[in-house]
């Protein structure tokens, strides 16, 4: 008997060898066959007209082959095809068609799938470009007609050359279908199918393969249909149900409970330079109902560039303190570190304590007695905060009572687990904040980070006034350096930014490029959506995108801006491949005035702070990433005077490309970095958007975080009542099916990074 966890050897029509090509593609049981689902369907029972086509639509006809012919151009050969229905005509090329010639005969059925075009040839109105294409059966072929006409059709992401092509697929997955008939095992609980009316598995796997007649063709395309509802709801109930246990597991783990007693508020208002924001004030009493768990916090801080973070964290780290604990806070960058930790001294100063209040920096680039020194007096309990980057933890810090760490800036993951590093053996483990300024939709936040609790600060500051931000051609760059001298001369400071440190071909390390892929926001199949996309039919286009030989590179361009358009301004530079020590004076320099224009890379993307600094140019704006277009932005503004933001462009020789258009515009349109997100997130897909397993980001099956981020919260809140109260709510059998579908899935299909 057939089964879901039969290896897929065993199904008809598969066999060992066909088995071993399905194993590279991850498909090694009979379940994941059957979630292998259509990439989307063709409707055959009602097959279009060619007269109703409209262009530049996506269309799926079937019509009759009528005239083939294979032309020899100069560049390539290709291969035309004209197809008919009745009196109405259609035309069709593959460039690079030699392999299709002899492949038709006139009078053969075709299905057709491609984009529209506009056509002026005598064959008819329209035509499409490099179309899929099928040959239907004829009426000798009982069988595949069943499958292939009169009917809704799923098309599949081949998985591997004409062998396992979609039309294999089909057959293979109807017949296993008919097999399993009524044995599909159900996996949610019956309670639950019924309260929330989703099909059984049984019926969702078969009609999300093979539709019933009369489903939308619009729903199946967008995945809305029951059958579809049905297994995304489930892919993502199981998720946020291991989510849901690991957070409990959390609440259970021992951690410093903290007190902000009326002693430590008044302190901490006299050491406070300004009056907190509503915002501030909400979530530091979020952070402070934490702390005085006595089990760890882990918590993220969402705030947007400015919105005045670092207070808040500090503000913890002074509770600690009080309650004689030490507390670290990390950095990504040494600039970063030592902003905070000069931040930080000024602020504990002002509370005028005695002794006063002990500060470290700990960086790489200390010298080792110095690091040794400083290794010292965390280690005998002498220092009260500890400012560093990462090497507080490869350092091998060990702190003698460490009650919180607070991590800025942390937009790559996987920090988390090492924590563990810094706890001591049977201590309690350390309070963890987390602070971020990319703004994360607040349901996809507690997916990725599993098990933290969220905080939002959405408000700025008082006193801010918005960010003018211009898109100016490279044309026009005499015009903008005079911009820069003109707010010089006002008495401000500018940075100016490149996509290279040094020459043309010389990628920086630390820019992540936007890379343009298509937005993910259809099923699985990225292969086959390439093909039908045209991308690929335009090498030219794409080379010269790629060509870096015209970038322009900071190094090269202090050079040419101090001789010519900006002589006599101070100007310095920044970029990730000066020494540590270098970068700091340079930033120190910038910092206290003493340079008027800083030349940088995306080194100061994030965090840094010089509130007299009011213009931001950026020059090759088209290359950078939204995300990184927001931060580098978000470096003005942050005094009283008005900043603005330039937008330089490279328009030639290679056009910018629509995707950047995209980025641009919306950089112009809006400052709101939760808005600036979303769409990042619209372009990007959430694999690129959170640097997909490096995130610890799942691999779905069936459901997509963007698309079904309703679906998510759904599943989050029957997840969690289900912890809550299931055992009351429903059969003890409907319990055991839940718990053992999730023992012997969650590592395979949803296993997080474990978030210590
Ligand atoms: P981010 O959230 O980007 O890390 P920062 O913590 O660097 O922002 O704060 C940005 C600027 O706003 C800093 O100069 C900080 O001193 C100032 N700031 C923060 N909170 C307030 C406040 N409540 N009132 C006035 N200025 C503030
Ligand atoms: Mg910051």
């Amino acid at each position: 008997m057939i089964a879901l966890d039969t290896p897929v050897q065993f199904v008809k029509g598969v066999g060992p060898n066909l088995a071993e090509k399905l194993k590279e593609k991850n498909i090694l049981l009979v379940e994941d066959l059957l979630y292998h689902l259509p990439f989307r369907y063709e409707d055959r029972l009602n097959p279009r007209s060619l007269s109703e086509l409209v262009p530049g639509e996506m269309a799926s006809v079937i019509a009759e082959v009528r005239g083939t012919a294979l032309l020899r151009t100069r560049r390539m050969p290709i291969f035309e095809m004209t197809v008919g229905q009745g009196t109405a005509s259609l035309k069709c090329m593959w460039f690079h068609g030699t392999y299709l010639k002899d492949k038709f005969q006139p009078g053969q059925m075709l299905a057709l799938y491609g984009k529209v075009e506009p056509s002026r040839s005598r064959a008819g109105n329209f035509k499409m470009i490099q179309p899929q294409i099928e040959l239907l059966p004829g009426d000798k072929d009982a069988e595949a007609a069943i499958l292939e006409v009169g009917r809704i059709v799923p098309v599949y992401e081949s998985l591997g050359g004409a062998q396992l092509s979609s039309r294999w697929l089909r057959r293979v997955i109807y017949r296993l279908l008919e097999d399993l008939g009524n044995s599909v095992p159900e996996t949610l609980p019956v309670e639950l199918c019924e309260r929330m009316q989703l099909p059984s598995r049984a019926e969702a796997l078969r009609h999300a393969h093979f539709p019933p007649a009369g489903t939308g063709l619009r729903l199946l395309q967008s995945a809305a249909t029951p059958a579809h509802q049905r297994l995304i709801f489930e892919e993502l109930f199981y998720l946020e149900l291991g989510l849901e246990l690991k957070r409990r597991r959390m609440r259970e783990r021992l951690g410093p409970a903290l007190m902000a007693d009326m002693r430590v508020r008044e302190a901490l208002k006299r050491v406070l330079p300004f009056h907190p924001t509503a915002a501030q004030k909400k979530v530091l009493a979020e952070i402070v109902q934490d702390l005085r768990q006595p089990t760890p916090m882990r918590r993220l801080l969402q705030g947007d560039v400015g919105s005045g973070k670092t207070i808040v964290a500090l503000q913890a780290g002074f509770i600690a303190i009080e309650n004689g604990y030490q507390a670290a806070l990390m950095a990504p960058t040494e600039i970063l570190a030592t902003q905070h930790y000069l931040a930080a001294r000024r602020l504990l100063e002002r509370s005028k304590r005695q002794p006063p209040y002990n500060v470290l920096l700990l960086t790489g680039s200390l010298d080792e007695d110095r690091k040794r020194a400083n290794r010292g007096q965390i280690a005998r309990g002498e220092a009260d905060l500890v400012i560093g980057t990462h090497a507080l933890i490869e350092e091998k810090v060990e702190f003698a009572n460490l009650g919180l760490v607070i991590v800025d800036e942390q937009h790559r993951f996987g920090v988390m687990q090492r924590f563990r590093l810094m706890k001591k053996p049977n201590a309690a483990e350390p309070h963890v904040l987390v602070m971020t300024a990319t703004p994360i939709p607040r349901t996809l936040a507690l997916t990725l980070y599993g098990d933290l609790d969220v905080s939002v600060l959405d408000e700025l500051p008082p006193g801010r006034t918005p960010i003018v931000t211009r898109r100016v051609p490279d044309t026009r760059a005499e015009e903008v350096w005079g911009f820069v001298r003109k707010q010089v001369a006002a008495g401000h400071q500018a940075y100016i930014v490149y996509p290279t440190i040094e020459g043309a071909k010389d990628d920086q390390p630390e820019l992540d490029f936007a890379h343009d892929p298509e937005p993910d926001t259809s099923l699985p199949a990225k292969s086959a959506r390439g093909k039908v996309s045209g991308k690929k039919q335009d090498p030219k286009a794409e080379r010269l995108f790629k060509e870096k030989a015209v970038l322009k590179s900071a190094v090269a361009m202090l050079v040419e801006l101090q001789s010519t358009h900006l002589a006599g301004l101070r100007l310095g530079l920044l970029h990730g491949r000066l020494r540590p020590e270098e970068k700091d004076v340079v930033m120190r320099r910038f910092q206290r005035g003493e340079l008027d224009v800083l030349v940088a890379t995306t080194v100061i993307e994030v965090g840094v702070d010089v509130p007299n600094a009011t213009v931001m140019v950026i020059e090759h704006a088209e290359r950078f990433g939204l995300a990184q277009l927001h931060q580098l932005r978000g470096r003005v503004g942050r005094g009283a005077a008005r900043s603005y933001c330039i937008l330089m462009t490279a328009g030639s020789p290679q056009p910018v490309s629509p995707q950047a258009e995209q980025r641009l515009d919306a950089m112009v349109r809006t400052q709101n970095g939760f808005e600036l997100a979303e769409l990042d997130l619209a372009l990007r897909g959430p694999g690129e958007f959170f640097g997909t397993r490096q995130a610890g980001l799942p691999d779905f099956r069936v459901a997509n975080l963007l698309r079904d981020r309703k679906m998510l919260e759904l599943a989050r809140q029957e997840a969690c009542r289900f912890v809550a109260s299931g055992e009351t709510e429903m059969s003890r059998a409907s319990v055991e099916t839940v718990w053992s579908h999730l023992r012997a899935h969650w590592q395979r299909h949803y296993g997080l990074v474990e978030a210590g």
